[in-house]
């Protein structure tokens, strides 16, 4: 499984010269699996240059699936930007969840409504269909994808990839039991717990981190996590490798050094060996895992291909 990030920040784009490292583009994260299955993880301002690079690499027309973890702004704003959708003869699936009151395509069909842009939904020229989903697994190509309900402002989930190694992509995520962003990570018995269930071990995590144990307080409710209880709950899953994600706007390249040395330190005095860094707009990595599809899930299977009309997990519930 190959990854490449297109956009790491969170809330906003934050360009100028204090991003330059670790980007200022929001959300997206282009995945490419062992079988060559495209897939693109959130549609923040990163898939323009994204969608710039599918459409001149020269391998025509491209077919892809995006999954969208939810619609806020730092998810979706690249969503118009994306050329793939506007050409001919290329193909897209775009999951997202379900909404209480709307269908996935209405909400994004929202943001580009004439007074907020030019071009509809409608305007696409590519083959786009949408798929509502709620947790539990689909199959996408050669990857298992387990979709799991995080605890966030909107209604969001979560997403773990497996082919031959096994990515979750967790974002955006705030403790349910405020005390542990606070302190950091322990078992109570709760839905937390669920969570680091969900990232048991992964070959690599990525992660919502957007503030820090001192800077919660004044966050409390904003549906993020503090790198304290990401590090810690990483180590209790036994990830091998975590990549913070969704950096703050507020914080430049220099303030997301010390997290990464910060969190790195907190490893140590665990004496743990799990790696962590700071994911950057740019970066590339090859996962190599070794963990059978059998041993994956624990969610219903959708029982459709991506292919099929309509939306793999619709109609099957909680899993
Ligand atoms: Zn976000
Ligand atoms: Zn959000």
């Amino acid at each position: 499984m190959q990854i490449r990030f297109w956009g790491t920040r969170g809330s906003i784009a934050k360009p100028g010269p204090g991003t330059v490292r670790y980007g200022g583009n929001t959300s997206c994260v282009e995945v490419r699996s062992a079988g060559g299955t495209l897939l693109v993880l959130d549609c923040g301002t990163g898939a323009h240059a994204l969608g710039q690079a599918l459409v001149a690499s020269g391998n025509g027309p491209t077919r892809g699936h995006l999954l969208i973890t939810h619609t806020h702004w730092d998810h979706i704003q690249g969503l118009p930007f994306f050329a793939p959708l506007f050409m001919p003869d290329h193909e897209w699936d775009i999951y997202g969840p379900r909404g209480l009151s709307q269908s996935l395509r209405e909400v994004l069909a929202g943001q580009m409504q004439h007074p907020y842009f030019p071009v509809t939904v409608d305007g696409f020229a590519a083959t786009v269909r949408y798929h509502d989903l709620v947790d539990g697994s689909l199959d996408i190509g050669d990857v298992r994808i387990t979709a799991r309900y995080l605890n966030h402002t909107a209604l969001t989930l979560g997403y773990r990839l497996h082919d031959d190694a096994e990515l979750v992509y967790a974002t955006d995520y705030e403790p349910h039991l405020p005390e542990l962003a606070l302190t950091g990570y322990t078992p109570t018995g709760g839905r937390d717990d669920d969570h680091v269930s969900f990232l048991q071990d992964a070959d690599l995590v990525i992660h919502d981190c957007q503030y820090t144990a001192a800077e919660y307080p004044e966050k409390q409710g904003w549906g993020h996590s503090t790198v304290e209880f990401v590090v810690d709950a990483a180590r209790a899953a036994r990830v091998r490798r975590l990549a913070l994600f969704h950096h703050d706007p507020n914080r430049d390249d220099d303030a997301i050094d010390r997290l990464v040395a910060d969190a790195r330190q907190r490893l140590d005095q665990a004496g743990s060996t799990l790696e962590v860094f700071a994911a950057a707009e740019g970066q590339m990595i090859e996962l190599r895992g070794s963990t059978p599809a059998s041993a994956v899930g624990g969610g219903v299977r959708g029982g459709r291909s991506a292919k099929g009309p309509g939306g793999p997990l619709g109609a099957r519930g909680r899993a």
